[in-house]
């Protein structure tokens, strides 16, 4: 390499200190994590939690990360493909209804059952849901915030059906605890913001890096271990997931292998879900 090495080399062997390759005046008993060179304070940067020089930071994390955003960039993920799912369904469910409606009125001239007032709130509830939902699908920013007012009218319509019961809160709460969890974690997945074109910090960005590029096991099992508990098979599946996803880590590889987490979490989800289908087996198959 070049003559500075050598000076700091000649230096290193004659007073045993080093000095910073950048700044040659220097002093400095760190060292980058992934190339070796020793940096001095200022010259210190973070990369997936490590120390690394400013050349490492630029040309090795910065591009690996830049193309890893690009990649997602307003690109649809899970999320929203499951709640564009979720939308179609209510929209097929939706013309079965008001044709079936339809029917009735037409051939058995018997009327709409019902108050008027109630058919009307039906009609504005299903466009409204139906608007966010394809608005969500559409990638459209406001969309993201109108998702909380699923849980939020499912709390207030629990809350009225509820209304005799002594424990009315607490009942409604746990009615909408799934949905609320399920919009929550939509909105704070920052694979979810990246698709809707919204910023995230390097941070987010370098965790998502080393779990869904480099552990997408871990990353699928999670997501399938919260399907499983409405489809069971999938049980197998993300058992299957969270074990890969967890063997898979490796902190010390370049770029880092994350995904212990989301693994572990995987994990405690499937066990939960087959302590729930079994008490669900026991009980059904009781006489
Ligand atoms: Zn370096
Ligand atoms: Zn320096």
């Amino acid at each position: 390499m070049c003559g500075l090495n050598g000076t700091i080399e000649s230096q290193q062997l004659n007073d045993s200190i080093v000095l910073c390759k950048k700044h040659v005046d220097r002093e400095t008993t760190t060292s980058c994590e992934r190339c070796g060179d020793f940096i001095c304070n200022e010259c210190v940067q973070d990369l997936f939690n490590r120390q690394v020089c400013l050349n490492c930071h630029k040309n090795y994390g910065g591009k690996l990360l830049s193309d890893f955003q690009a990649s997602l960039w307003g690109k649809r993920d899970g999320y929203v493909w499951m709640i564009g799912g979720i939308g179609s369904l209510m929209f097929f469910s939706q013309i079965v209804l008001w044709s079936v409606l339809a029917f009735q009125v037409i051939f058995d001239g018997n009327g709409l059952s019902g108050e008027l007032w109630e058919m009307f709130i039906l009609v504005l509830f299903s466009g409204l849901a139906l608007g966010i939902t394809g608005a969500y699908f559409l990638l459209k920013n406001w969309a993201r915030k109108a998702l909380f007012l699923f849980p939020l009218t499912g709390f207030v319509l629990a809350l009225a059906s509820f209304s005799d019961t002594p424990n009315a809160i607490g009942l409604s709460f746990v009615f909408v605890l799934l949905p609320l969890v399920f919009v929550i974690s939509a909105y704070t997945n920052p694979q979810n913001k990246l698709a809707f074109r919204i910023e995230v910090s390097t941070e987010e960005l370098e965790t998502l890096f080393e779990t869904t590029k480099s552990n997408s096991a871990a990353h699928n099992a999670f997501a399938l271990s919260l399907l499983a508990f409405f489809l069971p098979p999938l049980l197998f599946l993300s058992l299957y997931l969270a074990l890969r996803g967890r063997k898979n880590c490796d902190p010390e590889a370049w770029p880092p292998v994350g995904g212990m987490k989301p693994a572990q979490n995987a994990l405690i989800l499937t066990t939960l879900g087959f302590l729930l289908w079994t008490v669900i087996l026991i009980f059904s198959a009781r006489p």
